[in-house]
């Protein structure tokens, strides 16, 4: 635990440089602007919400779920299982609520204002799964600080969430398309980039699917699953129409829950 911060840039750092790289080598739609524009302005809203973050939730996760395991506190550290059941347990319902917050955000005007900057990119490559409003950030890590002390999950199962959930963030966001024959079987376990790329879609039915960032469970259990939208993965409209994605830059992002275009 000593050296979270570590692991966690490192898995970050290696998880985007291999996606950024496939990206790059076979890229499976054209961006329709120049990609430092769009890096620009993502990895700018990347800073600006690591610092309001960090200022607005200065203890981390894990400080919470150790001090709840020292304490007794929460449903796990009061009934007696195997650690492995718990680590399980954990990852998976801390995934459901997460999964949940999601659909809510899309659901709820006002958590919609924040949610839209992450969908109002004209484009979606491994710089998208990082680029959200830092309220919208906020708000989740309180979420995740309640679902945590409720049911009492594990320090580990902490980290190992939250390094899971970055990643596959990158990675179901990366404009790459895997094969046929990896990406079939792999849809029977994970949200793949097809799948969320129909997520990103400019109409709202599609927009409305695929609400998973992990694992594809969840969609198929609540019924929010899409297994393809009405145009072809490469000819999708992707992102919102009221946004043209030429004038986006760090500050308009932060700016724009609170304007009304
Ligand atoms: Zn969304």
């Amino acid at each position: 635990m000593t050296n979270e911060v570590w692991w966690r840039i490192g898995f970050f750092l290696s998880i985007l440089v291999i996606m950024m790289l496939i990206e790059w080598w076979m890229p499976a739609r054209k961006a329709p602007i120049k990609s430092s524009k769009r890096w620009f302005a993502n990895f700018g809203l990347v800073l600006a919400s690591s610092i309001v973050t960090r200022l607005a939730v200065p203890i981390g996760l894990t400080a919470v779920a150790l001090y709840n395991q020292q304490h007794g506190i929460g449903l796990f550290n009061i009934i007696n299982l195997p650690s492995i059941v718990v680590i399980v347990l954990s990852l998976l319902l801390l995934d459901i609520v997460i999964y949940w917050q999601h659909r809510l955000f899309h659901r709820v005007p006002i958590l919609w204002r924040l949610h839209k900057v992450h969908h109002a990119d004209a484009h979606v490559d491994a710089s998208t799964g990082l680029r959200f409003h830092p309220i919208e950030i906020v708000l989740s890590i309180l979420v995740k600080l309640v679902a945590v002390s409720l049911l009492g999950v594990p320090a580990i199962a902490v980290l190992i969430f939250e390094i899971a959930l970055n990643g596959l963030a990158m990675f179901n966001h990366a404009n790459i398309r895997l094969p046929p024959a990896v990406e079939k079987p792999l849809r029977l376990i994970l949200m793949t980039q097809i799948l969320h790329r129909i997520h990103h879609s400019q109409r709202v039915s599609e927009t409305n699917s695929n609400y998973g960032f992990s694992v594809i469970w969840w969609d198929w259990i609540f019924g929010s699953y899409k297994s393809e939208a009405k145009k072809s993965d490469s000819e999708l409209d992707i992102g919102l129409k009221e946004y043209p994605s030429a004038k986006q830059n760090a500050s308009l992002l932060l700016a724009m829950p609170f304007r009304n275009k």
